[in-house]
């Protein structure tokens, strides 16, 4: 029998204790032999020495672990996500496959507006979640706090199902209040203090409002039993009606076995979850979601959602249209590797020996029927600084690095200009950027120079065109031979691209029409001076030839059409705009606004948080270089703010 599954993330802001609570569930369960310490700089999900240095996890890698719970042992998968707004694609990618995670918090800082961004995060993709409580240790934690803080600004209903028991202030044990059970680290047990038995009170109402047989048993004076909790408690959690929450130190390891029975009871397994709508009955269907290098070749990290993929089997990557070996199958255990004979749906594995797939492809069998899983959504990129290498061949080496670069990371992009051969590279932010090139200078070994990050802008359509455009070849051999008639409209601002197939009575067969998307996309780059964005391109009609008709031809057919299209159409040039959002105290908010004006910002919200505001304003970027010295010079050092890409507008 197959075991019970739990596909899960850990999500956190940068310095609550994320890379600690991993280590020791990785610990704990049996991946890795000794928690490493971030302080001392070597554990385990953090693998890049920028993120040890910064103390920052950038890769999103998927590590294997079993956990036992009950007599019964639980699959683990524990998908790493980022902690800082610039690495976008992290969370995105991160938060398509997983199915639940836990939210970490600083048990002395409660809800922080950092944390609330990533909360929110996990909201907009309908992730259940647990709440851990880190830090519990520290001065000032305060349990209660925090739960007040995830009721006020996070407006979820936070259900504890322990209480921390303190002598003195000090953290010395937990009291279970599905068990009623307090013991101390000492292993010796206490009695239950009086906020934890008016926290039990409250979870068992909490409960019986949701539960008929919890009411019942609640109605009739008796104590429900912690099955009967728990049960009631999983289906809460899983419609996210209510969060469970714990409390531990991770410096120290308490509270982590806890923390792992809590996610085998109350995080989805892959099948309480719907299948992604696009998957037609009977096919395999897996979603590409990273790829990195290491020491043995390419690692394309997959999330099977049904189906199953097999070792040495040939895969169709329905996203090019090109057949792809899988050399071998993968589950990797933090710093070891397990190779298996099968990956499954609702596994999460990964896969060598794949030569074209990228970040975001759809992975089927041959023959399954056609289809593609929503892509991944990727932002783009906002900055863009020139390199410079001191000779022709360094050049080539740090050319050759960053393509491999790129193929982990699609938010970096690439570039030679093609007159003065200048070499950009383009990203989320300065941080992102600075991440990427320390790298670049360690893996090339070497010393590139890099001009200040620049503002990247993009373009856009006037109006609408269609044109018509028939691609015809005969070289040698068989012929190649694709008509595509393209409709390419604007859209509006912040709408991104969009493609749409609209062909009457099989003029472009359904088995082509990923390979047209695809070469739409690649020319969505080079098709004006800056990269096409906010539009729209519909296939409404083409041709096609028994014989001389292929991916190939219609790849280049769609590409070639639409560089012809965006000329006749001409194009508007558009600006990154982000959204800011700046914390301050009340006394500043003038200050804050005025400075927002100046800087062309337009102010979509200002909220009250106790004695602090928080303003959300869009501002174009060009306006931001600086921005973080000056609020802090016109704040006294009292405001803080985040950023990310919101969409790009008409530049004035
Ligand atoms: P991340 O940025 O969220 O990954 O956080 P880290 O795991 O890197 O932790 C940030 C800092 O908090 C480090 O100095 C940790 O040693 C410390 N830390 C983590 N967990 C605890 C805890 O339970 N108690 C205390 N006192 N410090 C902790």
């Amino acid at each position: 029998m197959k075991r019970p599954r739990r596909n899960f993330g850990i999500t956190a802001h940068v310095d609550a204790g994320k890379t600690t609570v991993t280590e020791q569930v990785l610990h704990l369960a049996g991946a890795i032999r000794r928690p490493g310490s971030v302080d001392a700089g070597n554990t385990v999900t953090d693998h890049l020495p920028e993120e040890r240095a910064r103390g920052i996890t950038i890769t999103a890698a998927a590590t294997h672990a079993r956990w036992r719970r009950g007599g019964v042992e639980y699959d683990l998968n524990l998908i790493d996500t980022p902690g800082h707004v610039d690495f976008t694609v992290e969370v995105e990618r991160s938060m398509r496959v997983l199915d639940g995670a836990v939210a970490v918090f600083d048990a002395s800082q409660g809800v922080e507006p950092q944390s609330e961004a990533v909360w929110r995060q996990a909201d907009r993709y309908g992730v259940p979640r647990l709440v851990f409580v880190n830090k519990m240790d520290k001065v000032g934690a305060d349990f209660a706090m925090v739960l007040a803080d995830l009721r006020a600004k996070l407006g979820a209903v936070p259900v504890p199902v322990q209480w921390p028991l303190l002598e003195g202030g000090e953290f010395v044990g937990v009291a279970d209040l599905l068990e009623l059970r307090a013991a101390g680290f000492d292993g010796r047990e206490q009695p239950l203090p009086e906020a934890a038995r008016r926290a039990r009170e409250r979870l068992l109402e909490t409960l019986a409002e949701r539960d008929e047989g919890v009411l019942e048993a609640y109605l009739g004076g008796g104590s429900p039993a912690p099955d009967r909790l728990r049960r009631a408690l999983r289906a809460a959690t899983l419609r996210r009606e209510l969060f469970p929450v714990l409390c531990g130190s991770a410096l120290r390891g308490y509270g982590i076995a806890a923390l792992l029975d809590a996610v085998a009871d109350y995080l989805p397994a892959p099948e309480d979850l719907p299948l992604p709508a696009a998957i037609p009955p009977g096919a395999t269907s897996a979603l590409a979601f990273k790829v990195t290098t290491d020491r043995h070749g390419g690692l394309t990290f997959v999330r099977v959602y049904s189906g199953c993929l097999e070792a040495g089997s040939y895969l169709w990557n329905a996203t090019l249209g090109v057949r792809e070996r899988a050399h071998q199958l993968v589950k990797l255990q933090a710093d070891r590797e397990l190779a298996v004979q099968r990956l499954e749906a609702g596994d999460i594995g990964a896969v060598r020996g794949l030569r074209h797939t990228l970040t975001g492809h759809t992975l089927t069998r041959e023959g399954d029927p056609p289809h593609r899983l929503e892509a991944i959504q990727v932002p783009e990129p906002v900055l863009t600084l020139a390199l410079e290498a001191p000779t022709a061949a360094e050049q080539e080496r740090v050319v050759l690095t960053l393509q491999r670069f790129a193929r982990e990371d699609p938010t970096l992009r690439l570039a030679a200009h093609p007159e003065t051969g200048e070499l950009t590279l383009a990203g989320m932010g300065e941080l992102h950027l600075e991440v990427w090139l320390e790298r670049l200078r360690r893996e090339s070994g070497v010393t590139v120079r890099a001009s200040a990050p620049r503002v990247s802008y993009r373009t856009t359509v006037r109006g609408p065109v269609t044109l018509a455009h028939t691609l015809k070849k005969q070289t040698g051999g068989s012929g190649q031979y694709a008509g595509v008639v393209l409709e390419v409209a604007p859209l509006p601002r912040g709408a991104g691209f969009a493609f749409e197939e609209r062909v009457a009575g099989g003029a472009v067969p359904r088995a082509f029409i990923p390979a047209v998307r695809t070469g739409v996309e690649q020319a969505l780059t080079v098709a004006a001076e800056h990269p096409l964005t906010d539009l729209r391109v519909a296939l409404v009609g083409g041709q096609s030839h028994p014989e001389d008709s292929s991916d190939l031809a219609f790849r280049a057919a769609a590409h070639e059409a639409l560089c012809r299209a965006v000329g006749q159409a001409g194009v508007w040039v558009l600006e990154p705009v982000m959204r800011v959002e700046v914390t301050a105290p009340e006394a500043f908010l003038g200050a804050v606004l005025g400075d927002l004006s100046r800087r062309r910002g337009v102010v979509e919200g200002l909220e009250a948080r106790g004695p602090v505001r928080q303003v959300t304003a869009l501002v174009p970027l060009e306006a931001l270089f600086g921005y973080a010295g000056d609020l802090r010079s016109l704040s006294q050092g009292r405001a803080s703010f985040s950023m990310r890409p919101a969409h790009y507008a008409l530049k004035p």
